[in-house]
C-alpha cells in the first residue's frame, strides 16, 4: 500500500488504517486501474475514489443518482478540508459558473453531477477540454433493471471507456446479486475491471429478534433499557402505526419524529433535517423513509413488523451502525404479521411466477426469526457466504433452549393428516383440544382419534407449536385454500418415529433480553464530558449548518474521552481528526476538555 495513500488518510480524513480492502482498491484507481467495488452500505466505498481523487491530477467526477446524498458527501468533504463541489438541478447558475472557474483554476478535486448532466453534450464538451482524474459511478446497481432504483442515463455510461480510455473508472455499490453484477460490468464496460467483492457481513450491527406479544410496549422498553438517547429509525408497515407509534413513544419521553407519505413535505424534510443533524432523534417511519439518508451514526434500527425479505431486511436494518460502532437490529414479529405479507403476496397482480419467488423470499425472511441458531449464519447464506455462529446476535449469547416435543407434534401432524389438509390452524388446534363445536361435529371429525388427544395443550401454546412446525419445514400453508394446513415432506419421518423435533420452549424466558456491548464508558466524569461534547458538536453544527456528524463521529468522540488530549498536537492522533478538523475545531475542544481535566 503506498505510503501516500496511508498519509491522506490519516492527514485528511484522521483514520488511521483503511477497512477490508480499501488500501488495494486506492491503489489500483490512483495508479490509473478500472475497479468495480461491491460493499455493503457502511463499508466505506466514498474513500475508495476519493482518495485516489487526491492523489492524482485533475477533477475528479463522481455519477450519483441522489441529491441529498450528494450534498451530504460534499459538507463532509469541505469539513475535512477538501475542495468539493455538486452540480444538479438546484444549483444555482451562478454556482455553476463559480464551480467551473475552480475547475479551470484546477483547484476542484471532486464535482459531484448526477447521471442526467453526466449524459449531456455540453457538460462532456466542458470536460473534455480539462484534466479529468477519475469518473467514479456510484450506486452502479442503477444500471441494472432487477434492482429497484433502475435509472436509464447509467446504461449510457459504458461512452465514458471511449471517450476518456485514459482516465479510470471505478463502479461502486451494495447491491449483491449476480444478474446486477453482470449488468454493471457490461453496461459500463466493466469486464477487464479489477474486481474487489467485500463479505456483506455487518459485524458491529447486533441481531435481536422478539415475538410479538404487544409490540409498542415491547419497543418502548427496548430504547429505553437498550438504547437511550441513541439516533433509532422505526419501521412500521402503515402510515396509521406511524403516527400512532410516535405518538406513544413522545408520550413517554422520547424525540420521535413521523415520517410517510402522507405528510406534507415541508414537514418531512423538517424532520428529515432534524433527524440527520441532531443526534438523539428517533424517527418513525414507513419503509419510504432512509433511501440516501446517510448518516453514520444510527444507534438502532427497529422494526415493528417482520419486511418481506431478506433484502429488504439487510437493506433496512443496514441503516444502523454505518460509522462502525456496536448498533443493533432489533425486530419484533408476530403470526399475524406473517399471514398479511402472504395475503399481500397472493392479491398482487403478479404471475403465479413472481408470486412463488416472493412466497419464498419471505419465508427465508420468516425463517430468520424462528431459528434458534445464529441470526446471521442465514442472513449471510441468502447473499452466497457461508460463516460460522456470531458470537454477536440474541441466539449466540444466550441460545433459546430446547424441549423434546416430538409426540406431541406427532399428534399434530397427525390430525392434520386426518381432516384431508383442509382445515387452517384453527380448527386443528380445536380437534386436538376436544372442543364441543357444531362444525367440528358435522363433518364427523369428533369421531377422529385425535379428537381431544391434547386438551391440556392451551390453544396459545398450541399456535406456537404450529408456528414452529412450520418454521421447521414440516407443516405449510395452503395458499389456495384459506391457509389450510398440509403436510410438508419432511413431516413422513417424523410421523413414522424416524426424526425426533425439538422445540423452544412454549413459555418465552424474560431473562434473554441482554445488552449487546455498548457501554464504553467509565467514570462519572467521563460520562459528563461526553455529553459536554455532544453540546458542543450540536452547537457546532447548529452555527455551520450541517449534520452533527459532519463536525465530529461519535468514535471521535469517544476517543477524546478517552484519550482527554490537553495540547493541539495531540489531536492528531484523535480517530477521525485531520489536519483541517484540528485547524478548525481543536482549539475547541481542547477548550471542552480543560474544564474537565481541571475539575477532576
Ligand atoms: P458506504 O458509502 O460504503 O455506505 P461510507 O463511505 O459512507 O460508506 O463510509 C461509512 C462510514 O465509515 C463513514 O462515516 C466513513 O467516514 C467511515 N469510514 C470509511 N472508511 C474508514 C476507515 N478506513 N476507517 C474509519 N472509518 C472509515
Ligand atoms: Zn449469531
Amino acid at each position: 500500500m503506498s505510503d501516500l495513500s496511508r498519509q491522506i488518510l490519516h492527514d485528511v480524513f484522521g483514520y488511521p488504517d483503511f477497512r477490508g480492502r480499501q488500501g488495494e482498491i486506492v491503489d489500483t484507481v490512483a495508479q490509473g486501474g478500472n475497479a468495480l467495488v461491491l460493499m455493503p452500505t457502511g463499508g466505506g466505498k466514498s474513500l475508495c475514489y476519493q482518495i485516489p481523487a487526491l492523489m492524482r491530477e485533475g477533477v475528479a467526477v463522481v455519477v450519483s443518482p441522489l441529491i441529498a446524498l450528494m450534498d451530504d458527501q460534499v459538507s463532509a468533504l469541505k469539513a475535512a478540508g477538501v475542495r468539493a463541489a455538486a452540480v444538479h438541478s438546484g444549483t444555482p447558475p451562478e454556482t455553476v459558473r463559480e464551480i467551473a472557474d475552480d475547475i479551470v483554476s484546477g483547484s476542484l478535486k471532486l464535482l459531484y453531477v448526477a447521471p442526467e448532466r453526466m449524459v449531456t453534450e455540453k457538460f462532456l464538451r466542458f470536460l473534455d477540454s480539462h484534466r479529468v482524474s477519475l469518473f467514479a459511478i456510484d450506486e452502479a446497481h442503477c444500471v441494472s433493471q432487477w434492482g429497484h432504483d433502475f435509472r436509464p442515463e447509467y446504461r449510457q455510461l459504458g461512452f465514458l471507456a471511449e471517450r476518456y480510455p485514459q482516465v479510470p473508472r471505478i463502479a461502486l455499490t451494495a447491491t449483491a446479486d449476480a444478474q446486477t453484477r453482470a449488468d454493471i460490468k457490461h453496461f459500463l464496460r466493466l469486464n477487464e475491471a479489477a474486481e474487489f467483492i467485500a463479505s456483506f457481513d455487518r459485524p458491529n450491527i447486533y441481531y435481536q429478534v422478539v415475538e410479538k406479544n404487544y409490540g409498542k410496549k415491547q419497543l418502548l422498553d427496548f430504547i429505553q433499557k437498550q438504547m437511550h438517547g441513541g439516533s433509532g429509525i422505526v419501521y412500521c408497515l402503515s402510515r396509521k402505526s406511524v403516527e400512532d407509534v410516535s405518538a406513544f413513544l413522545c408520550e413517554n419521553g422520547l424525540n420521535a419524529l413521523p415520517y410517510h407519505a402522507g405528510l406534507p413535505m415541508d414537514v418531512r424534510a423538517a424532520h428529515q433535517q432534524r433527524f440527520t443533524r441532531e443526534d438523539n432523534i428517533i424517527v418513525v417511519a414507513t419503509v419510504a423513509f432512509g433511501m440516501g439518508i446517510d448518516k453514520p451514526d444510527v444507534r438502532f434500527v427497529a422494526h415493528l413488523d417482520m419486511p418481506q425479505s431478506i433484502e429488504h431486511f439487510y437493506q433496512e436494518s443496514g441503516r444502523a451502525g454505518r460509522d462502525g460502532l456496536p448498533a443493533t437490529s432489533w425486530l419484533c414479529y408476530g403470526m399475524n404479521n406473517l399471514m398479511l405479507l402472504r395475503e399481500r403476496i397472493q392479491e398482487s397482480g403478479a404471475d403465479d411466477f413472481q408470486k412463488n419467488i416472493e412466497l419464498q423470499k419471505l419465508n427465508a425472511m420468516f425463517d430468520v426469526c424462528e431459528t434458534a441458531g445464529c441470526r446471521r449464519v442465514p442472513l449471510l447464506r441468502h447473499f452466497g457466504e457461508t460463516s460460522e455462529p456470531c458470537g454477536n446476535c440474541d441466539n449466540c449469547l444466550h441460545p433459546p433452549s430446547r424441549f423434546d416435543a416430538t409426540e406431541t407434534v406427532q399428534k399434530l401432524l397427525s390430525c392434520v393428516y386426518r381432516v384431508g389438509q383442509r382445515f387452517a390452524a384453527g380448527y386443528v388446534i380445536n380437534v386436538l383440544r376436544g372442543k364441543d363445536d357444531d362444525w367440528i361435529r358435522r363433518n364427523g371429525h369428533d369421531k377422529l382419534s385425535t379428537f381431544g388427544i391434547a386438551a391440556e395443550i392451551s390453544d396459545k401454546n398450541w399456535r406456537n407449536i404450529v408456528r414452529q412446525c412450520i418454521g421447521l419445514g414440516l407443516l405449510a400453508n395452503d395458499m389456495n385454500n384459506h391457509q389450510a394446513l398440509l403436510l410438508a415432506p419432511p413431516a413422513r419421518a417424523v410421523l413414522k418415529g424416524e426424526t425426533p423435533v425439538w422445540l423452544r420452549p412454549l413459555k418465552r424466558d424474560k431473562a434473554a433480553v441482554k445488552t449487546p456491548k455498548t457501554e464504553w464508558l467509565r467514570t462519572e466524569r467521563e460520562e459528563r464530558l461526553w455529553q459536554a461534547l455532544r453540546k458542543w458538536r450540536i452547537e457546532r453544527a447548529k452555527a455551520g449548518n450541517v449534520p452533527a456528524y459532519v463536525v465530529c463521529g461519535d468514535r471521535t468522540l469517544q476517543d477524546i474521552v478517552r484519550q482527554l488530549p490537553e495540547r493541539l498536537e495531540q489531536l492528531s492522533d484523535i480517530y477521525g481528526l485531520g489536519a483541517a478538523k484540528i485547524e478548525e475545531f481543536g482549539g475547541e475542544i481542547l477548550a471542552v476538555c480543560a474544564e474537565f481535566a481541571a475539575d477532576g
